[in-house]
């Protein structure tokens, strides 16, 4: 899963790319509606972070533009001062919304539940004769059920989810870090 944060303020999108890098989510980064839609037009993202208040257009022409297109997933972030009536009261093409200031679970959950109200949330990855059920946590080799551990069922979603890339022990997880890895 990929997702996109869209918000100007560097401290709160670092806190939501931490948190959400940590549930595994593929995360990038936008902070104004030029650069966000250069990366809405480069990939298709799986769920996209909205702040309303951003520099020069707001999070509405954000969205606006997007919907133009495409269906992605849109939560807008809200603080104090934005017009509720507005988001809660009119169809302005966004799928949900999280008021700030909210705790790291919270984001989660909600990016979740809209995944799964959008169909996103049943993934399958085949890898050779490994299939793995992202929605159901059950991996199979052959078709047969394989036994994996909590911890080594969280890395196989780290490797599947940074797929091409080299990670380093350092960049795995924090709660991973005492594992022994094989060198
Ligand atoms: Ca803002």
């Amino acid at each position: 899963m990929k997702i996109l944060i869209v918000e100007d303020e560097p401290s709160l999108r670092e806190i939501m790319v931490q948190t959400l890098r940590r549930e595994q989510y593929v995360v990038e980064q936008a902070s104004d509606y030029a650069s966000a839609l250069e990366k809405i037009a480069g990939y298709d993202y799986d769920c996209i972070l909205l702040d309303i208040m951003l520099p020069v257009m707001d999070g509405w022409a954000v969205c606006a533009k997007v919907r133009e297109t495409s269906k992605v997933p849109i939560i807008m972030l809200t603080a104090k001062g934005d017009d509720m009536d507005k988001i809660l009261g009119l169809d302005m093409g966004a799928d949900d919304y999280i008021g700030k200031p909210f705790r790291p679970r919270e984001l989660v959950s909600r990016i979740n539940s809209v995944l799964r109200r959008c169909g996103k949330s049943q993934k399958l990855f085949d890898i050779d004769d490994i299939r793995v059920d992202l929605d159901k946590g059950v991996v199979y080799k052959d078709g047969q059920d394989l036994y994996l551990s909590a911890l080594e069922y969280r890395l196989l979603l780290a490797f599947i989810n940074s797929e091409g890339r080299l990670l380093t022990r350092s960049r795995l997880p924090v709660s991973y870090t005492h594992l022994t890895l094989p060198t």
